[in-house]
C-alpha cells in the first residue's frame, strides 16, 4: 500500500471473506491447493466504491507458473483415469459447494470487483448453473463408429488437450471463471487461469471450492494472481500449455493469439464489441425503452456484449431518446453493497478516466450530451469511479464514438430510415459480438437477425445468456465458442482409432519376418 493511503473501511471485511473462502488469510496464487506467494512486483487492489486501497500481493511471476504446470500434469492425468460418472460427480460437487457459498461469493465480487450485490447474487448461481450443466456432459462426451468402405472399425474418441491456460478480465471475474473452467474440465483437462490482476479473488475463491470437491484431484485447477505480461505471458508460452482462452481486449487478444501460436497452441479468443441495439417504430416501445437501458447500462456498461450503439427509426427518434434520458436519469446509481443499486462504479480509475476522455472527445466531434456525462452530483465526494448513464444523440456513424468500444454507461444513437440502413449501419464496425432488434414485425426480426454480423442476437430482448446456448464473436470479437456444446469442441481432440477385423486383410505392404 503506498505511504499515506488510508485503506478502505471495506478491508476488514474483506480480510474476512478471503479468510473464509481461501486456504489462509494471504492472497497469492492457488497451487496444489496452497497458497504460494508471488515473486514479482507489488500489485494493489483498490475499492472502486471509493477509491481508496484493499491489500496488496506480489506478482506470481514464473516461478510460480512452472509450480502450477508442475502440478497440473499429475491432476489431470488422475482426472482423465477416473470414469467419465466420477468426473460429473465431482464436478456437480463443485456447484454445491458454490451454492453453499453464495453470499460469501457474491460479498467478495461486490467488495473487491464494485459489483453490485443484486448482480453478483445472480452471477453466483449462474456459476453453480456452470458446472451442474457441464457435470452432466461428463459421460455423454462419447465419439462415432464411422462406416469406412473397408474391414476396419474406426472410431473416434474426444480426448483432453491437457492443461489448458485461461486469461479473463475484470468486468465479470467469477462468471467468467466458471464460463471457462466448468467445460474445460469437464472435457478432462487441467485448468491454469489467470483473472486479472485487478480482481484476482472469486477466482481463487472458486479454485480453493474446486480443490475441496471430492473427487477432484488437487492441483487440477490453479489460480495465478498476477499481472498479464509477466505471469499472463508466461503460461501461454509455457512448453505445458496445450490451449489458451482469452477473455478480454482485441489489443492483447492479438497479441496472446500470436504468443500461444509461437507455442504451436491453439487459442480461443472472446474479445469486445460495439453491439447494435436497432429499435423499429413499430416495436412495442415501452419494451423497447427498458431493454436499451438494460443493454448499455446494465454492469455500468462494463460488459462486451454492451448495446452501445443505439440504432432508432428516425420516425420516433426524438420521442424514444427523450423518454430514454429521463428514465436512465432514474436509474439508481450508487454504493455496490446498496441492494437497491442498479449501477455500480467503473472497476477502476484507468478505465474511469477512459471513459470520460471518449465521452468529451464524442461531443467535441459535435455529438448532443443528453443525459449524464460524469459522476452523479450526490456521488462526488465518495471517491469512487462512479460515472452515470449517459446518452450521446445526433452521433454520425464515422464518428469515434460510434465506433471504439468504451466499456461503460455511455450510449451512442444514431438515426435510421430504413431496415436496410439500419442492417448496414449495425454491420459498419469490425466487431461482431452481440446484437438486437426490437419490432413486432416477425419477418423483419428474422431478415434483420440474418443480416447482422453478430455471435449472438436477441429479437424483443436483450443480454439474456445461458451457460446451455453457444457464445462467441465474429470478426473483431474473437474466434472459438464457449459455453454449449460447442464448447466442449474446443476443449477437446479427436482422435480417430482404425480397427482390422477381417480375418485375412486385403492390403498389405511388407513381409511376414
Ligand atoms: P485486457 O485485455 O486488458 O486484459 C484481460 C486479461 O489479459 C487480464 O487478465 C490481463 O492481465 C491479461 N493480459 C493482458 N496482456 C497480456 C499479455 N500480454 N499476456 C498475457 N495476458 C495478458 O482486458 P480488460 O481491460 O481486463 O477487460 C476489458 C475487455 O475485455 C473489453 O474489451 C471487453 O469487451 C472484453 N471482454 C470480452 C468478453 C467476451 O466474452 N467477449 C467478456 C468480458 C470482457
Amino acid at each position: 500500500m503506498p505511504d499515506g493511503a488510508h485503506s478502505s473501511p471495506a478491508a476488514p471485511r474483506l480480510a474476512e471473506l478471503i479468510a473464509c473462502l481461501l486456504p489462509g488469510a494471504a492472497v497469492g496464487s492457488l497451487v496444489g491447493g496452497a497458497i504460494l506467494p508471488g515473486t514479482g512486483a507489488a500489485l494493489e487492489l483498490v475499492n472502486p466504491a471509493d477509491g481508496r486501497p484493499l491489500l496488496s500481493y506480489a506478482d506470481a511471476g514464473a516461478a510460480v507458473v512452472e509450480a502450477a504446470m508442475e502440478a497440473a500434469r499429475p491432476a489431470q492425468r488422475a482426472w482423465w483415469g477416473m470414469t467419465a460418472a466420477a468426473r460429473g460427480r465431482a464436478l456437480w460437487e463443485v456447484a454445491r459447494l458454490v451454492r453453499a457459498h453464495a453470499a460469501d461469493l457474491a460479498e467478495l465480487e461486490t467488495l473487491s470487483a464494485g459489483k453490485p450485490i443484486r448482480d453478483t447474487r445472480g452471477e453466483v448461481a449462474r456459476v453453480a448453473e456452470m458446472f451442474e450443466y457441464y457435470a452432466g456432459w461428463a459421460d455423454k462426451l462419447h465419439g462415432d463408429v464411422i462406416p469406412v468402405p473397408s474391414s476396419h472399425l474406426n472410431y473416434t474418441r474426444h480426448e483432453p488437450l491437457g492443461t489448458v491456460v485461461q486469461i479473463t478480465p475484470w468486468n465479470a471475474p467469477l462468471f467468467t471463471a466458471g464460463w471457462q473452467i466448468a467445460p474445460a474440465l469437464c472435457a478432462g483437462n487441467a485448468v491454469v487461469l489467470k483473472p486479472s490482476e485487478l480482481t484476482p479473488l472469486t477466482s481463487l475463491a472458486l479454485g480453493a471450492l474446486c480443490d475441496r470437491a471430492e473427487g477432484m484431484p488437487r492441483g487440477l485447477v490453479s489460480v495465478l494472481a498476477g499481472a498479464g505480461p509477466t505471469t499472463g505471458a508466461a503460461a501461454v508460452a509455457h512448453r505445458e500449455t496445450r490451449l489458451v482462452v482469452f477473455v478480454g481486449s482485441a489489443t492483447a487478444g492479438a497479441e496472446i493469439a500470436a504468443a500461444a501460436a509461437r507455442n504451436i497452441v491453439p487459442s480461443v479468443l472472446e474479445l469486445g464489441g460495439k453491439s447494435a441495439n436497432i429499435v423499429f417504430a413499430d416495436a412495442e416501445l415501452s419494451r423497447a425503452l427498458v431493454g436499451a437501458q438494460a443493454a448499455v447500462f446494465g454492469g455500468a456498461g462494463q460488459s462486451c456484449v454492451a448495446g452501445s450503439r443505439l440504432l432508432v427509426q428516425r420516425r420516433i427518434h426524438a420521442e424514444f431518446v427523450e423518454r430514454l434520458a429521463r428514465a436512465s436519469g432514474r436509474i439508481p446509481v450508487g454504493a455496490p453493497a446498496d441492494p437497491a443499486t442498479q449501477i455500480g462504479p467503473i472497476n477502476n480509475r484507468r478505465q474511469l478516466d477512459r471513459i470520460a476522455t471518449l465521452v468529451r472527445g464524442a461531443t467535441a466531434e459535435g455529438a448532443q450530451l443528453v443525459a449524464g456525462g460524469g459522476c452523479p452530483e450526490p456521488l462526488r465526494d465518495s471517491g469512487g469511479f462512479y460515472f452515470a448513464p449517459t446518452i450521446l444523440d445526433g452521433v454520425t456513424p464515422g464518428a469515434s464514438i460510434a465506433r471504439e468500444e468504451v466499456f461503460g454507461p455511455v450510449l451512442a444513437v444514431l438515426p435510421f430510415d430504413s431496415e436496410e440502413e439500419a442492417v448496414a449501419l449495425a454491420n459498419a464496425t469490425p466487431y461482431g459480438l452481440a446484437g438486437a432488434v426490437w419490432t413486432q414485425d416477425v419477418g423483419r426480426a428474422h431478415r434483420v437477425a440474418a443480416g447482422v454480423r453478430a455471435g449472438t442476437f436477441w429479437i424483443n430482448s436483450y443480454k439474456t445468456i445461458n451457460v446451455a446456448s453457444p457464445f462467441g464473436g465474429f470478426g473483431r470479437s474473437g474466434f472459438g465458442r464457449s459455453s454449449g456444446r460447442e464448447a466442449l469442441a474446443a476443449y477437446t481432440q479427436t482422435k480417430s482409432i482404425w480397427v482390422e477385423t477381417a480375418a485375412e486383410p486385403g492390403v498389405a505392404f511388407g513381409y511376414v519376418g
